[in-house]
Protein backbone atom coordinates (compact mmCIF):
# COMPACT_ATOMS: atom_id res chain seq x y z
CA UNK A 1 0.00 0.00 0.00
CA UNK A 2 0.70 3.98 -0.51
CA UNK A 3 1.78 5.94 2.72
CA UNK A 4 3.40 9.11 3.47
CA UNK A 5 6.29 7.96 6.73
CA UNK A 6 7.73 10.24 9.01
CA UNK A 7 11.36 8.76 9.62
CA UNK A 8 12.28 11.68 12.14
CA UNK A 9 10.46 14.35 13.68
CA UNK A 10 11.39 17.67 11.57
CA UNK A 11 11.96 16.10 8.49
CA UNK A 12 9.32 15.89 5.65
CA UNK A 13 6.98 13.17 4.87
CA UNK A 14 8.53 10.48 2.48
CA UNK A 15 6.16 8.54 0.17
CA UNK A 16 6.58 4.78 0.96
CA UNK A 17 5.21 1.35 -0.68
CA UNK A 18 4.48 -1.07 2.43
CA UNK A 19 3.27 -4.82 3.24
CA UNK A 20 -1.08 -4.30 3.86
CA UNK A 21 -1.18 -4.23 7.72
CA UNK A 22 -2.58 -7.23 8.97
CA UNK A 23 -5.68 -7.46 11.73
CA UNK A 24 -4.66 -8.18 15.43
CA UNK A 25 -6.87 -9.21 18.11
CA UNK A 26 -9.94 -7.25 17.84
CA UNK A 27 -8.68 -5.86 15.23
CA UNK A 28 -9.84 -4.59 11.51
CA UNK A 29 -8.35 -3.61 8.32
CA UNK A 30 -9.56 -0.62 6.62
CA UNK A 31 -9.48 0.35 3.15
CA UNK A 32 -9.17 4.21 3.15
CA UNK A 33 -10.77 7.01 1.41
CA UNK A 34 -9.98 9.94 3.42
CA UNK A 35 -7.89 11.44 5.89
CA UNK A 36 -8.33 15.08 7.82
CA UNK A 37 -5.30 16.89 8.84
CA UNK A 38 -5.04 18.10 11.82
CA UNK A 39 -2.89 20.94 14.00
CA UNK A 40 -1.60 17.72 15.98
CA UNK A 41 -0.06 16.19 13.41
CA UNK A 42 2.04 19.48 12.51
CA UNK A 43 3.33 18.94 15.98
CA UNK A 44 3.79 15.29 16.24
CA UNK A 45 5.60 16.04 12.30
CA UNK A 46 7.47 18.76 13.89
CA UNK A 47 9.23 17.32 16.88
CA UNK A 48 6.78 19.34 19.40
CA UNK A 49 5.20 15.96 21.12
CA UNK A 50 7.39 13.59 22.46
CA UNK A 51 8.27 9.96 21.42
CA UNK A 52 6.34 9.12 18.40
CA UNK A 53 6.33 5.88 16.84
CA UNK A 54 8.99 5.67 13.98
CA UNK A 55 8.81 5.27 11.14
CA UNK A 56 5.25 6.72 12.03
CA UNK A 57 2.26 7.00 9.40
CA UNK A 58 0.52 9.99 10.63
CA UNK A 59 -3.13 10.89 10.45
CA UNK A 60 -5.96 10.44 12.99
CA UNK A 61 -9.06 11.58 11.41
CA UNK A 62 -9.38 8.65 8.96
CA UNK A 63 -12.51 7.68 6.85
CA UNK A 64 -12.53 4.43 5.16
CA UNK A 65 -14.44 1.01 4.88
CA UNK A 66 -14.14 -2.46 6.58
CA UNK A 67 -12.26 -4.74 4.28
CA UNK A 68 -10.95 -7.41 6.54
CA UNK A 69 -11.73 -8.45 10.77
CA UNK A 70 -8.97 -10.21 12.82
CA UNK A 71 -10.17 -12.51 15.45
CA UNK A 72 -12.30 -11.86 17.96
CA UNK A 73 -13.53 -8.48 15.58
CA UNK A 74 -17.33 -8.76 15.36
CA UNK A 75 -19.07 -4.94 15.59
CA UNK A 76 -18.39 -4.54 11.90
CA UNK A 77 -18.57 -6.59 8.33
CA UNK A 78 -16.70 -5.76 4.98
CA UNK A 79 -17.92 -2.49 3.28
CA UNK A 80 -19.10 -0.74 6.58
CA UNK A 81 -17.68 2.83 6.62
CA UNK A 82 -15.95 3.73 9.67
CA UNK A 83 -14.24 6.21 11.40
CA UNK A 84 -10.90 6.46 13.22
CA UNK A 85 -9.78 8.83 15.72
CA UNK A 86 -6.99 10.08 17.99
CA UNK A 87 -7.96 7.70 20.93
CA UNK A 88 -6.83 4.57 19.99
CA UNK A 89 -6.45 2.37 22.96
CA UNK A 90 -7.42 2.82 26.61
CA UNK A 91 -6.64 -0.03 29.45
CA UNK A 92 -9.95 0.26 30.44
CA UNK A 93 -8.84 -0.91 34.10
CA UNK A 94 -7.04 2.50 35.75
CA UNK A 95 -8.77 4.84 37.81
CA UNK A 96 -9.12 7.29 34.91
CA UNK A 97 -11.02 4.72 32.99
CA UNK A 98 -13.28 3.51 35.48
CA UNK A 99 -14.36 6.46 36.05
CA UNK A 100 -15.81 7.53 32.62
CA UNK A 101 -12.43 9.83 32.08
CA UNK A 102 -10.77 7.21 29.58
CA UNK A 103 -9.23 10.16 27.80
CA UNK A 104 -6.82 10.48 30.36
CA UNK A 105 -5.71 6.66 30.63
CA UNK A 106 -2.47 6.24 32.07
CA UNK A 107 -1.76 3.85 29.00
CA UNK A 108 -3.60 5.23 26.33
CA UNK A 109 -2.31 4.75 23.15
CA UNK A 110 -3.33 7.50 20.23
CA UNK A 111 -3.45 7.04 16.56
CA UNK A 112 -0.82 8.40 14.10
CA UNK A 113 1.31 8.81 17.51
CA UNK A 114 2.46 5.76 18.90
CA UNK A 115 -0.33 3.82 16.29
CA UNK A 116 0.18 4.12 12.39
CA UNK A 117 -2.03 6.37 11.44
CA UNK A 118 -4.48 7.61 7.85
CA UNK A 119 -2.16 9.11 5.71
CA UNK A 120 -1.80 5.49 3.78
CA UNK A 121 -3.96 3.38 1.60
CA UNK A 122 -5.33 1.40 3.93
CA UNK A 123 -4.82 1.02 8.04
CA UNK A 124 -5.90 -1.60 11.25
CA UNK A 125 -8.03 0.00 14.02
CA UNK A 126 -9.12 -1.63 17.30
CA UNK A 127 -12.61 -2.14 16.23
CA UNK A 128 -13.89 -0.35 19.98
CA UNK A 129 -12.55 2.65 18.87
CA UNK A 130 -13.56 3.17 15.19
CA UNK A 131 -17.55 4.77 14.87
CA UNK A 132 -19.99 4.48 12.72
CA UNK A 133 -20.55 7.67 10.47
CA UNK A 134 -23.57 9.47 9.79
CA UNK A 135 -24.88 8.85 6.15
CA UNK A 136 -25.38 12.70 5.95
CA UNK A 137 -21.72 12.95 4.86
CA UNK A 138 -19.17 11.90 1.95
CA UNK A 139 -15.85 10.53 3.08
CA UNK A 140 -14.22 13.80 2.91
CA UNK A 141 -17.01 15.84 4.74
CA UNK A 142 -16.99 13.30 7.63
CA UNK A 143 -13.35 12.76 8.33
CA UNK A 144 -13.28 16.45 9.98
CA UNK A 145 -15.55 15.83 12.63
CA UNK A 146 -13.23 12.95 13.82
CA UNK A 147 -10.97 15.48 15.95
CA UNK A 148 -11.52 18.91 14.49
CA UNK A 149 -14.95 17.98 15.50
CA UNK A 150 -14.83 15.79 18.20
CA UNK A 151 -12.69 17.60 20.50
CA UNK A 152 -13.95 20.99 19.45
CA UNK A 153 -16.90 19.83 20.89
CA UNK A 154 -15.51 18.69 24.25
CA UNK A 155 -13.91 21.81 24.85
CA UNK A 156 -17.51 23.74 24.02
CA UNK A 157 -18.88 21.64 27.02
CA UNK A 158 -16.05 22.50 29.13
CA UNK A 159 -17.34 25.97 28.24
CA UNK A 160 -20.82 25.15 30.25
CA UNK A 161 -23.96 27.29 29.55
CA UNK A 162 -21.42 30.75 28.37
CA UNK A 163 -23.74 32.63 26.55
CA UNK A 164 -21.28 34.69 25.12
CA UNK A 165 -18.35 32.62 23.05
CA UNK A 166 -15.19 33.63 22.18
CA UNK A 167 -13.10 31.76 19.72
CA UNK A 168 -9.21 32.11 19.77
CA UNK A 169 -8.17 30.60 15.93
CA UNK A 170 -10.90 30.23 13.57
CA UNK A 171 -9.36 27.03 11.92
CA UNK A 172 -10.89 23.94 11.35
CA UNK A 173 -12.07 23.21 14.81
CA UNK A 174 -13.59 26.49 15.22
CA UNK A 175 -15.12 26.14 11.95
CA UNK A 176 -16.77 23.13 13.49
CA UNK A 177 -17.87 24.17 17.10
CA UNK A 178 -18.98 27.41 16.01
CA UNK A 179 -22.16 25.66 13.70
CA UNK A 180 -22.78 23.87 16.91
CA UNK A 181 -22.67 26.61 19.33
CA UNK A 182 -24.43 29.10 17.47
CA UNK A 183 -27.36 25.93 16.91
CA UNK A 184 -26.91 26.11 20.74
CA UNK A 185 -28.36 30.14 20.80
CA UNK A 186 -24.67 31.11 22.04
CA UNK A 187 -22.99 34.50 21.07
CA UNK A 188 -20.22 34.09 18.88
CA UNK A 189 -16.92 36.44 18.63
CA UNK A 190 -14.12 35.18 16.61
CA UNK A 191 -10.50 36.25 17.08
CA UNK A 192 -7.67 35.40 14.33
CA UNK A 193 -3.91 36.58 13.54
CA UNK A 194 -4.13 40.76 13.50
CA UNK A 195 -4.75 41.57 9.96
CA UNK A 196 -5.67 37.81 8.63
CA UNK A 197 -9.35 39.69 7.02
CA UNK A 198 -9.56 36.23 5.08
CA UNK A 199 -9.76 34.58 8.26
CA UNK A 200 -12.48 37.22 9.73
CA UNK A 201 -14.61 37.16 6.49
CA UNK A 202 -14.66 33.50 6.98
CA UNK A 203 -15.52 33.45 11.27
CA UNK A 204 -18.44 35.93 9.84
CA UNK A 205 -20.01 33.97 7.55
CA UNK A 206 -20.01 30.50 9.53
CA UNK A 207 -20.99 32.52 13.18
CA UNK A 208 -22.77 35.35 11.93
CA UNK A 209 -21.20 37.11 15.10
CA UNK A 210 -18.33 40.03 15.31
CA UNK A 211 -14.78 38.61 14.34
CA UNK A 212 -11.67 40.72 14.35
CA UNK A 213 -7.82 40.31 15.81
CA UNK A 214 -6.41 38.71 18.30
CA UNK A 215 -5.40 42.18 19.53
CA UNK A 216 -9.12 43.60 19.84
CA UNK A 217 -11.34 43.72 22.58
CA UNK A 218 -14.16 41.88 22.14
CA UNK A 219 -17.42 44.58 21.66
CA UNK A 220 -18.75 42.69 25.12
CA UNK A 221 -17.38 40.87 27.51
CA UNK A 222 -16.67 36.77 27.52
CA UNK A 223 -18.48 34.11 29.64
CA UNK A 224 -16.27 31.77 27.97
CA UNK A 225 -13.01 31.14 25.66
CA UNK A 226 -12.13 28.47 23.29
CA UNK A 227 -8.48 28.82 22.40
CA UNK A 228 -7.50 26.76 19.34
CA UNK A 229 -4.03 28.37 18.12
CA UNK A 230 -1.23 27.15 19.48
CA UNK A 231 -0.16 30.26 21.32
CA UNK A 232 0.34 31.01 24.92
CA UNK A 233 0.16 34.52 24.98
CA UNK A 234 -3.30 34.11 23.53
CA UNK A 235 -4.34 32.62 27.42
CA UNK A 236 -3.58 36.29 29.22
CA UNK A 237 -5.37 38.00 25.94
CA UNK A 238 -8.56 35.69 26.25
CA UNK A 239 -8.55 35.62 30.30
CA UNK A 240 -8.73 39.66 29.79
CA UNK A 241 -11.77 39.58 27.56
CA UNK A 242 -13.67 37.20 29.76
CA UNK A 243 -15.97 38.03 32.56
CA UNK A 244 -16.12 37.61 36.24
CA UNK A 245 -16.48 33.72 36.85
CA UNK A 246 -15.31 33.13 32.93
CA UNK A 247 -13.33 30.46 31.33
CA UNK A 248 -10.65 29.98 29.33
CA UNK A 249 -10.11 26.57 27.54
CA UNK A 250 -7.31 26.14 26.03
CA UNK A 251 -7.93 22.95 23.01
CA UNK A 252 -4.97 21.75 21.69
CA UNK A 253 -2.21 19.28 22.63
CA UNK A 254 0.69 21.89 22.18
CA UNK A 255 1.19 25.33 22.81
CA UNK A 256 4.18 28.13 23.47
CA UNK A 257 4.71 28.49 27.03
CA UNK A 258 2.37 31.23 28.57
CA UNK A 259 3.74 33.97 29.81
CA UNK A 260 3.05 35.86 33.31
CA UNK A 261 0.68 38.08 33.90
CA UNK A 262 -0.97 40.10 37.09
CA UNK A 263 -3.11 37.50 39.62
CA UNK A 264 -6.09 40.36 39.10
CA UNK A 265 -6.60 39.14 35.46
CA UNK A 266 -7.79 35.93 36.91
CA UNK A 267 -9.19 36.96 40.14
CA UNK A 268 -13.19 36.69 40.39
CA UNK A 269 -13.24 33.10 39.66
CA UNK A 270 -11.81 33.11 36.40
CA UNK A 271 -10.17 29.72 35.62
CA UNK A 272 -8.08 28.02 32.82
CA UNK A 273 -8.35 24.77 31.95
CA UNK A 274 -6.81 22.35 28.84
CA UNK A 275 -8.95 19.59 27.32
CA UNK A 276 -7.21 16.61 26.60
CA UNK A 277 -7.95 13.94 24.18
CA UNK A 278 -11.57 13.12 23.95
CA UNK A 279 -13.85 9.57 25.34
CA UNK A 280 -15.30 7.57 23.19
CA UNK A 281 -18.80 8.74 24.92
CA UNK A 282 -17.53 12.70 23.55
CA UNK A 283 -17.74 10.77 19.90
CA UNK A 284 -21.22 9.21 20.16
CA UNK A 285 -22.66 12.18 21.88
CA UNK A 286 -20.90 14.72 18.94
CA UNK A 287 -22.04 12.19 15.65
CA UNK A 288 -25.62 11.82 16.57
CA UNK A 289 -25.20 15.68 17.06
CA UNK A 290 -23.80 17.07 14.11
CA UNK A 291 -26.45 16.10 11.43
CA UNK A 292 -29.45 17.55 13.59
CA UNK A 293 -27.27 20.91 13.56
CA UNK A 294 -26.11 20.30 10.58
CA UNK A 295 -22.69 20.78 10.91
CA UNK A 296 -21.30 21.52 7.34
CA UNK A 297 -17.16 20.96 7.12
CA UNK A 298 -15.13 23.24 4.34
CA UNK A 299 -12.64 20.94 2.81
CA UNK A 300 -9.55 21.26 0.75
CA UNK A 301 -8.70 18.06 -0.78
CA UNK A 302 -5.61 17.24 -1.41
CA UNK A 303 -4.10 13.77 -3.01
CA UNK A 304 -2.02 11.65 -0.62
CA UNK A 305 1.19 12.42 -2.06
CA UNK A 306 0.59 15.92 -1.40
CA UNK A 307 0.73 15.65 2.38
CA UNK A 308 3.99 17.72 3.37
CA UNK A 309 2.33 20.63 1.10
CA UNK A 310 -0.77 20.49 2.98
CA UNK A 311 0.94 20.45 6.68
CA UNK A 312 2.77 23.13 5.46
CA UNK A 313 -0.08 25.45 4.32
CA UNK A 314 -1.72 24.57 7.83
CA UNK A 315 2.16 25.08 9.54
CA UNK A 316 1.69 28.91 7.56
CA UNK A 317 -2.14 29.40 9.06
CA UNK A 318 -3.15 29.56 5.29
CA UNK A 319 -6.02 27.17 5.85
CA UNK A 320 -9.52 28.11 5.82
CA UNK A 321 -11.43 25.32 6.98
CA UNK A 322 -10.15 21.37 6.90
CA UNK A 323 -7.12 20.08 4.68
CA UNK A 324 -8.35 16.36 3.83
CA UNK A 325 -5.63 14.03 1.57
CA UNK A 326 -7.35 11.24 -0.53
CA UNK A 327 -5.47 8.22 -1.14
CA UNK A 328 -7.36 7.51 -3.98
CA UNK A 329 -5.97 10.29 -6.23
CA UNK A 330 -2.51 9.51 -5.28
CA UNK A 331 -0.12 9.89 -7.87
CA UNK A 332 3.06 8.82 -6.20
CA UNK A 333 6.09 8.87 -8.33
ZN1 LIG B 1 -6.90 3.25 31.50
ZN1 LIG C 1 -6.48 16.07 15.91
Amino acid sequence: MRAMLLREPGRVLEQATLPLPAPGERQVVIRIAACAVCRTDLHVVDGELPDPKLPLIPGHETVGHVVASGPGAERYRAGDRVGVPWLGWTCGECAYCRSGRENLCERARFTGYQIDGGYAGYTVADERFCFSLPDDYTDAEAAPLLCAGLIGYRSLRMAGDARRLGIYGFGAAAHIVAQVARHQGRSLFSFTRPGDTAAQDFARRITGGWAGGSDEAPPEPLDAALIFAPVGALVPTALRATAPGGVVVCGGIHMSNLPSFPYEWLWQERSIRSVANLTRRDAEEFLALAPQVPVRTETLLYPLAQANEALAALRGGKMTGAAVLRPEDADFD
